[in-house]
């Protein structure tokens, strides 16, 4: 049981990402994994650590300093870029998340599309640029700091409406097309502003998910925009996509991005089959069973099957529930440990 950790966590983290060797498989955040225990804990509530850079700055710490992860997230939801183009806001309270309405959208067409010129000044926007900037001075040297800009397709459901946007897209894709032209800009805009702020790594969700596309829309729609993302941004870019996507992945693999956060409705292997070295891989530790409902054994078992298979970093799949108990999140680092100690000890 003796092996020794040398690297640091922002060290393992970048070369995991760009998948050079590792001491151990770093545990990664490239969603939220802020809990409502730990809003208390550093008396950081939501909905005001969405709102204010210090805040969420402190919050986010504590995916390193409390449970042990390996990087720090402080774009805890989806929702910053569309509150800062006018969508309609439902902010909640510390126990759920802020989230757009979803009736009353602000655009229907291609053309409606515009950027405010004040949308990087916006309280929303800055909450996770100002956020990034402290965190890099904080801990920049020891730990990846890992920003997130929504792609296109995510941005759309905000903006048109998740059924206008689906329906336009069977009924007239030339148009789909067109819009997602002018929303990847500010995908762009705000990855842009994020690595300035000293973001090491890019989350970039675009919700494409299982169950409301097919892996040919993917292709259709985003493969090459995607690709474009990785000339535009050049930081390591951590696609995340919901549900099951085995059927997308190889294209996936093809875009250039340097990892793929996946559900666990994938299993880790065929996942890693899936992708066949064209892409890393990161997650895939259920949430609502195992995370949230079950207890440290059942996670533990979930890190090894990921490890076994060579999944390149650890995570939960996705945003965890806020009401996640911390005992079973610092497990994971823990059986990451465990699991190293067994075979480099
Ligand atoms: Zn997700």
């Amino acid at each position: 049981m003796v092996y020794k950790e040398t690297m640091t966590s922002k060290q393992r983290v970048m070369n995991a990402l760009s998948r050079k060797p590792v001491d151990r498989t770093p545990i990664a955040n490239p969603t939220n994994v802020a809990t409502v225990e730990l809003m208390d804990m550093v008396d950081a509530p939501f909905p005001q650590a969405c709102q204010d850079p210090e805040l969420a700055a402190r919050l986010a710490a504590t995916g390193y300093t409390e449970l042990g992860f390996d990087s720090i997230t402080p774009y805890f939801s989806i929702i910053q870029e569309s509150s800062a183009l006018g969508c309609e806001m439902q902010w909640e309270e510390k126990d759920n998340w802020p989230t757009v309405r979803m009736y009353n959208q602000i655009w229907k067409s291609a053309d409606d599309v515009k950027v405010p010129t004040d949308f990087l000044e916006h309280r929303d926007v800055k909450a996770i640029t100002e956020s990034i900037r402290i965190l890099k001075q904080e801990y920049g040297d020891e730990v990846a700091i890992i920003g997130k800009t929504m792609g296109p397709w995510t941005l759309a459901y905000h903006v048109f409406g998740v059924e206008q946007f689906l329906l336009g897209t069977v009924d007239n894709p030339e148009e789909t097309m067109k819009a997602m032209d002018k929303l990847k800009e500010i995908s762009i805009l705000f990855g842009e502003a994020q690595i300035e702020a000293g973001a090491d790594a890019l989350t970039f969700p675009d919700h494409a998910t299982g169950d409301l596309v097919s892996g040919e829309y993917y292709k259709r729609f985003l493969q090459d925009l995607h690709s474009e993302m990785v000339d535009e941004l050049p930081v390591p870019l951590i696609l995340h996509i919901c549900g099951r996507t085995i059927d997308r992945m190889p294209y996936i693999a093809q875009t250039g991005m340097a990892s793929f956060h996946f559900d666990s409705k994938n299993d880790p292997q065929e996942a890693m089959d899936a992708v066949d070295d064209g892409i890393g891989l990161v997650g895939n530790i259920n949430n609502p069973e195992t995370l949230y409902a079950r207890g440290p054994d059942e996670v533990r078992q979930e890190v090894y099957k990921c490890l076994e298979a060579g999944v390149q970093m650890i995570a939960p799949e996705c945003a965890i529930p806020l009401a996640t108990k911390i005992e079973n999140l610092i497990e994971i680092p823990r059986a990451v440990k465990d699991w190293t100690a067994e075979r480099k000890g």
